[in-house]
């Protein structure tokens, strides 16, 4: 999502950069991403991108970049209360092969794998910020709790989790790059509430070894499902 307040401005984000036309607002415009995952991140690259007439900063609430390719073994909140943001289970592999996951100016070093373990993509995306000289203009750790336009500019607060410290700062545009996976969807199923058994969403799956031994029904036949399936094969007793 791109919200910008400057009616007589455009700007228009391609494969090759960023380019902007200026109307009456010629000077360099200041501009807020939300997220460092792999949108945020390509949005960084451009915005960010020597001469191109932007600059500012990402604010990322975790810890480190990556979005839903940064695992954790935690489930539920993180150490600052905050629901854990990435779904991502420990042996999760693509589903998609590399080269159409790949940004069209950077590619995989030495890497002849089409379909990668997460934590490959995970070391791609590091790189790609490291390549792009982005880590400078990251903020980690700083969750944003509020977006409000001020005249032809946006307020954007950011609790910086480490010291509890509010910033609030002004942009000229805000890029949101929160992310689309966030809130797990539980099938309405008759007698669910009664079973006794222990019931979980693959949001909050991580490792295997967890269900060794034990007869797992597995509810869903997504990517999700099947991939999860053959991780619990080996372990589950049924
Ligand atoms: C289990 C699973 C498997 C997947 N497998 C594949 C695959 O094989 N291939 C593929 O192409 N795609 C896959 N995807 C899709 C995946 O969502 C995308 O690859 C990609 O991660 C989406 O990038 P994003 O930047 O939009 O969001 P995300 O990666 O979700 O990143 C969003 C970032 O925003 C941050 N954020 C959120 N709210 C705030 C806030 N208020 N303040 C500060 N920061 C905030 C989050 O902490 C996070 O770092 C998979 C997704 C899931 C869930």
């Amino acid at each position: 999502m791109y919200l910008t307040n400057c009616e007589e401005d455009t700007a228009k984000l391609t494969s090759e950069g960023c380019s902007f036309t200026s109307g009456s607002c010629n000077k360099i415009r200041k501009v807020a991403i939300i997220g460092a995952g792999p949108a945020g991140l390509c949005a960084a690259r451009h915005f960010f991108a020597p001469g191109s007439g932007f600059t500012g900063c990402l604010y990322e609430q975790a810890g480190d970049l990556g979005g839903t390719w940064l695992y954790s073994d935690v489930t539920g909140k993180d150490r600052f209360g905050l629901p854990v943001h990435s779904t991502l289970y420990y042996d999760l592999w693509t589903n998609l092969p590399k080269e159409t996951m790949t940004y069209p100016d950077f590619e995989y070093q030495d890497e002849e794998r089409s379909y990668l373990p997460s934590s490959r993509v995970l070391q791609y995306l590091v790189d790609y910020a490291d390549y792009f000289n982005l880590h400078n203009y990251i903020k980690l750790h700083h969750h944003v709790t509020r977006v409000a336009p001020v005249g032809n500019s946006w307020s954007v607060s950011a609790m910086e989790l480490t010291t509890k410290v509010e910033h609030v700062s002004m942009f000229d545009a805000v890029i949101v790059c929160s992310g689309p996976n966030i809130i797990p969807v539980y099938p309405q199923v008759e007698g669910l509430a009664r079973f006794s058994g222990r019931q979980l969403h693959s949001k909050e799956y991580r490792k295997a070894s967890a269900f060794e031994g034990k007869r797992v029904l597995l509810i869903g036949l997504g990517p999700s499902g099947i991939d999860i399936c053959f991780c619990l094969m080996p372990v589950a007793k049924q």
